[in-house]
């Protein structure tokens, strides 16, 4: 999209600096606050101008630095509700508040959304200064956050938030039983920082809010103790993509034996069937130290997109199950899930959508077709000087360590500082230990120190610093050339700055570029290389085809034929064609959740705020609502029924959802065959669905026919009936019977890429 028009605003923006400067801080503020309060047309051109000059002058007093043109203009499109481009390093924490404080000119609450807890504290008090100065209030929220902290972080004019909290908080909020116990008040503006990371990357990632019933021994963990036994290659196949399991007819004939001799296909198996697809899943498919950690007795997960731990997160719970079993821990409790959202459907709630991110035009497409969203793309302050080398490729993963090693050892002498960004932990953990082996001390940056995560990215611009890191952990931090000492940055900027290195493709370009873009910022020299080889998994899944017939390498193993180049970033374009293709059906597959989880919290919210549950009994049930009545007094009695018509709503749609994802499973284990499954799914979804409603009111009439109600309301307990509590609260990553699924995108992509 042209970012002209905007720009066109900027020598009006300057005029009015020099009369902004001569104000005192509380004229300043009190300008802001006039324009806010009566301002007729917040989009109009006078009041971007406007609004534009204020935030620079605040952020000149309250920050000390000056908002650059390309800021404004960045926060100029955010605000006609674009995303954004702007590389790492251009000042986009304080885009962002000048953008946010032009929201709030609108009337609407703002949401910034952070990928992690630790940037949506950082952001809010760094740019605390500036909103006060603005006369807006600032608040931010995280996990550990009370329900009071968050319902004043949330009363704020901007409040700061990862993606994941806002969720949990929506969802927990559709769960309260009274208006006054929402925290929240409306998804009005939303800001996304990370645009790419959170809108693609982790839209398809359901929220999911669960409750517990208690623990007890699932036949999954039984089911995981039987394919501990079993045979790769023998008893079962891992597909070529690393992506699925099956087991083989030598597996399957000793898993029914051992189960007693069942025909685990027959139809009245299909849990247990279930059950060992999740063990063998959890068994073959997930590594520890590269999936999940195990921390303190407990598996963690790390997070493939930002290689951290996810506290107090966990897989749906036959897989977690199934994982602790394979590690030989106590299950942990199961749960119900009572809540879900996808990050997408979430997003969409938001009355006006705008986002910023380094790496947002090689999304373009998809940001259009899932958000009607356009990329504008800002320049850069500075030219951008960084060295971007082509990828050195060797023939297998032993010469390109080797020469890894190499290069580092070769850089690290002369002073420079070295990041290298790894694919998981696992490997920075390995690369790490030779690197101590061979005398060279590193830092490593991983899923398990993300406490220090911060402070040690900081530092990576330090001369003679070497830093291991996965490629996506510390993001949103700075790294300056020397820290804080001026010297040493001259030092630095001598060797040529950063030195970024990359220990193989990642599945996605952008992914490389954000590491790339850790180095070079704001003009600063820098350089960057990935080191690939022909066995890398990337290359070994989506890129044998393409591959020409191999050139006698180097003596040190390295490839040079622009070919074999050719063939890695095939196979990284196949895997981006793959996660577009899951996105778009997973996204199908969301939509009619998502409609009926409006259509309930609907029917919710009359429950909740009008006396409908009440009309329903006394509709129903008039003789008995009468003589209630005169008992207990129609106040009382508009509560109970009330209390009742939420339990049976609530319950309805919990077994709703694990009726869902029952299908689901079904459906997917069913994919080969005939059916559409996603035909299938629609069809039982929308029947159960039809249901519902009519069902929750049924039970209402019949739990009140028995109900005891006293002056005090309704004696749930007396009834037998417990409602879950909301417990914890997990992201879906994995999905272990999307695997036919995938096979079958990975099959369309390369199709649509024109190869087989
Ligand atoms: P991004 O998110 O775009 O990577 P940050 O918001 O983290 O960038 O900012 C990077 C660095 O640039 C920070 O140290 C910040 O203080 C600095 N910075 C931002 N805007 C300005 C400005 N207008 N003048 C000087 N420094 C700035
Ligand atoms: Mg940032």
């Amino acid at each position: 999209m042209d970012i002209g028009p905007l720009a066109v605003l900027l020598p009006a923006v300057a005029e009015r600096e020099e009369r902004l400067e001569s104000l005192t801080d509380a004229q300043l503020t009190e300008s802001a606050l006039a324009l806010r309060h009566n301002v007729s047309d917040a989009r109009g051109t006078d009041s971007l101008v406007a609004a534009c000059a204020l935030a620079r002058e605040a952020a000149r007093r309250g920050l000390g630095q000056r908002p650059f043109d390309v800021q404004l203009v960045g926060a100029l499109a955010m605000l006609a509700g674009h995303v954004a481009e702007m590389a790492t390093g251009e000042g986009k924490t304080l885009t962002a508040a000048i953008a946010g404080f032009g929201f709030a000119l609108r009337g609407d609450p703002v949401h910034v959304l952070t990928v992690n807890d630790y940037l949506a504290r950082r952001d809010a008090e760094w740019m605390e200064p500036v909103y006060h100065l603005l006369g807006l209030t600032v608040g931010w929220i995280g996990e550990t956050s009370t329900p009071a902290q968050r319902r004043e972080a949330y009363a704020r004019d901007v409040t700061y938030v990862s993606v994941s909290e806002v969720g949990y908080d929506y969802l927990r909020d559709g769960l309260s039983l009274d208006t006054e116990d929402a925290v929240q008040r409306d998804l009005a503006a939303v800001i996304v920082d990370e645009a790419d990371s959170i809108l693609i990357d982790e839209a398809r990632v359901p929220l999911v809010l669960a409750g517990a019933v208690g623990a007890n021994a699932s036949s999954v963990s039984i089911a995981a103790g039987l394919v501990r036994h079993l045979w790769p290659g023998r008893h079962y196949q891992v597909a070529q993509d690393g992506r699925s399991v099956q087991l083989t007819s030598a597996g399957l004939n000793a898993v029914e034996r051992r189960l007693g001799g069942v025909n685990l296909y027959a139809p009245d198996h299909l849990e247990r069937l279930t059950a060992v697809n999740l063990a063998l899943y959890a068994e073959a498919l997930l590594h520890r130290d590269v999936d999940y950690v195990v921390r303190d007795g407990k598996v963690d997960l790390v997070d493939e997109f930002r290689g951290r731990v996810a506290r107090r997160r966990r897989w749906p719970d036959g897989l977690q199950a199934a994982v602790e079993a394979k590690e030989g821990l106590t299950a942990t409790a199961e749960g119900e899930v009572l809540g879900t959202i996808t990050v997408q459907s979430l997003i969409k709630l938001y009355a006006t959508v705008c986002g910023m991110t380094a790496t947002g035009a090689l999304v373009g497409e998809q940001l259009r077709e899932f958000y009607r969203l356009e990329v504008a793309v800002i320049s850069t302050n500075r030219p951008c000087v960084r060295l971007d080398e082509p990828d050195r490729v060797y023939l297998n993963l032993e010469d390109k360590e080797s020469a890894l090693l190499a290069e580092i050892a070769a850089t690290h002498q002369t002073g420079r500082p070295v990041l290298i960004g790894t694919l998981d932990v696992a490997e920075s953990e390995r690369l790490a230990a030779r690197l101590r082996a061979a005398g060279i001390e590193c830092a490593v940056l991983n899923a398990k120190n993300d406490a220090e995560e911060a402070a040690i990215i900081a530092e990576a611009g330090v001369s003679a610093t070497v830093t291991v890191s996965t490629q996506m952990a510390g993001r949103g931090i700075d790294i300056r050339l020397g820290a804080t000492d001026p010297a040493d940055r001259e030092r630095v900027v001598e060797l040529g700055g950063l030195y970024v290195i990359g220990t193989g493709r990642h599945d996605s370009r952008r992914v490389d570029d954000q590491l790339r873009g850790r180095s070079g910022r704001q003009g600063d020299p820098g350089g960057s290389v990935f080191f690939v080889s022909v066995e890398d998994d990337l290359v070994n899944r989506h890129g044998l085809d393409a591959l020409p017939p191999l050139p006698i390498p180097d003596p040190d193993g390295e490839l040079r034929d622009p070919a074999v180049n050719r063939a890695v970033e095939h196979a990284q374009r196949v895997a981006e064609g793959i996660s577009f293709e899951l996105h778009r059906n997973t996204w199908r597959y969301s939509v009619v959740t998502e409609q009926q989880r409006q259509l309930l919290a609907a029917r919710r919210y009359e429950l909740l705020t009008t006396d409908a549950a009440a009309r329903l009994l006394a509709d129903r049930r008039p003789e008995r609502y009468a003589q209630v009545g005169r008992a207990v007094g129609d106040r009382v009695l508009g509560e109970a029924a009330r209390s009742i018509a939420l339990f049976h709503l609530d319950r309805c749609w919990v077994d709703h959802l694990a009726y869902l994802a029952e299908i689901r499973e079904g459906v997917h284990l069913r994919a080969l065959g005939r059916l559409d499954p996603l035909d299938e799914y629609h069809r039982a979804a929308v029947t159960a669905f039809g249901r519902l409603l009519s069902n929750a009111d049924s039970r209402t009439v019949e739990t009140f026919d028995e109900a005891k109600i006293d002056g005090r309301g309704w004696d749930m307990a007396a009834a037998g009936l417990v409602r879950p509590t909301a417990t914890w609260t997990y992201m879906v990553h994995d999905n272990p019977f999307g695997s036919e699924m995938e096979r079958f995108f990975t099959a369309v992509a390369r199709a649509a890429l024109g190869r087989r």
